[in-house]
């Protein structure tokens, strides 16, 4: 047993399984607790503790780290490692090799989480010359530091990181650093169609519930991009986490395999994604696209389908370089304040998104929120596009709310709230209108009220 709301269960092919022990309420969070974390380089947030502070200090010698307060510096200095690089001179001391020595030396302390970390796979044969080399070339530095792991012992540290380390992100989804959470790790599978979405909350990662879960079902997150395409996905997952990947998304029938069809054929095509796009702005094809997923936020695989066989999708929607010209695009223009263009990008790339990515996906919100301001810039919206822009403002509202990420944009006055929360939802997800006014009320107490704050402290053993 694991927690009262999902147990580990041994898997043939997957080593073992986190399955729901019974229904569990979209939005709920778990709580994982990290070994050991790093702050990418020149981010501003604290060095010990990742939040971002308020009046940062600076370390006074070398200037390279930030932190929130003497006690967080004091920390820092000791038990994170700092004075190792920055009293030998080493300002450009790798976060590569930050983390593999707050790692070794957390390893060597022990304790619950150390365990679990001996516990996850290394996949040492399966590794790539380059990461050969550049594990050799680390470990003899470790070595020389802490003279208490060989070379060897460092070697497979860094091989069990490599499979098991997480990308820590700011609120906004932005990359500040890495950390090693080994129950999150030996809990958790990659799917591409993942039933539970990550945050973090300075070194806490918190994994959400993205829909019901039903009991029985198995909880995962996805350890890349579901958004890369097919070939390129299946590759990354083999390299770096050393298994073949057979979710839903790869290998499922119905829905998937259309996507899986529809995507494969349009990167085959040889398209100019500038031509592409104006065709797609031509044909107003993003704008059904929404509106057909908002007639069935119930069912979305269902309501996939039903884009896929009332509407004429032209076969270069799927592109990934088109999705990649729109995704900059929109961004540039919304920067130099170009509204209206930059919105018309901004609606492509979530009808995109909505057709690949699972429901309340935590970017699929974020991009929503943002393409609301634009289009609330923009103004002017009138008829259809009105009740559009309140869906896609409706559709922000639930996902960010749902995984308490940030707070939507309050913007557009009293129409706009009204038709806000009687718009059509595109993203998949239904929230009782009660429990969405509660939420958009306090967020904190509805999703505290409903959160399985589980602090796991012992060492997980699978069932005998
Ligand atoms: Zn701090
Ligand atoms: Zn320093
Ligand atoms: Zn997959």
């Amino acid at each position: 047993m694991v927690s009262a709301l999902y147990q580990l269960i041994p898997d043939e092919r997957k080593r073992s399984k986190a399955v729901a022990t019974r229904k569990i309420p979209a939005g709920t969070e778990f709580v994982f607790h990290p070994l050991v974390t790093v702050v990418n380089a020149e981010e501003s947030v604290c060095e010990n503790c990742l939040l971002f502070g308020e009046g940062s200090l600076r370390c006074s010698r070398c200037k390279q780290v930030r932190y929130c307060s003497a006690e967080c510096q004091a920390e820092s200095w000791t038990k994170g490692m700092h004075k190792h690089w920055c009293k030998k001179q080493r300002p450009d001391f790798p976060s590569d090799l930050k983390l593999l020595l707050r790692l070794a030396l957390a390893l060597k302390q022990g304790g619950p989480l150390a365990e679990t970390f001996d516990e996850l796979i290394a996949a040492q044969d399966m590794l790539s010359p380059i990461h050969q080399v550049q594990f050799e070339h680390n470990a003899k530095i470790i070595h020389a530091i802490l003279p208490h792991w060989s070379e060897a012992d460092l070697i497979t540290i860094q091989a069990k990181n490599l499979r098991n380390s997480f990308t820590v992100t700011d609120g906004r989804l932005f990359d500040i650093g890495s950390g090693v959470y080994p129950l999150a790790s030996r809990h958790l599978n990659h799917s591409c169609y993942p039933n539970c979405g990550v945050s973090f909350r300075g070194p806490q990662m918190m994994v959400k519930t993205l829909v019901e879960l039903k009991e029985g079902d198995e909880l995962c997150i996805n350890y890349c991009d579901p958004i890369v395409p097919l070939k390129r996905r299946r590759k990354a997952l083999e390299d770096q986490y050393a298994f073949k990947c057979t979710c839903e998304a790869c290998t499922g029938g119905g829905w998937f395999e259309t996507s899986r069809q529809g995507r494969k054929t349009a990167d085959e095509i040889d398209v100019n994604a500038e031509e592409a796009l104006n065709a797609i702005f031509r044909s107003s094809i993003s704008e059904q696209i929404l509106l057909v997923l908002g007639t069935d936020p119930d069912n979305i695989i269902q309501a996939r389908q039903k884009v896929f066989t009332t509407l004429n999708i032209p076969p270069i929607f799927l592109n990934i370089s088109v999705l990649s010209l729109a995704t900059s695009r929109s961004s540039s223009l919304r920067t130099s304040a170009n509204w209206s263009e930059s919105a018309s990008y901004g609606l492509y790339v979530l009808a995109y998104y909505l057709l690949i990515y699972p429901p309340a996906y935590a970017l699929v919100g974020l991009h929503a929120s943002d393409l609301a301001i634009t289009m609330w810039n923009a103004g002017g919206w009138e008829g259809m596009e009105y009740i559009i822009y309140a869906g896609i403002l409706r559709s922000s509202d639930q996902v960010l709310l749902l995984l308490g990420l940030c707070v939507p944009p309050n913007i557009g006055g009293r129409e706009l709230s009204a038709a806000r929360q009687f718009a059509p939802s595109f993203c998949g997800l239904t929230l009782n209108d009660n429990l969405y006014h509660k939420h958009h009320i306090s967020p904190e107490l509805v999703l505290d009220s409903r959160s399985a704050y589980l602090d796991f402290t012992e060492p997980i053993k699978l069932p005998m």
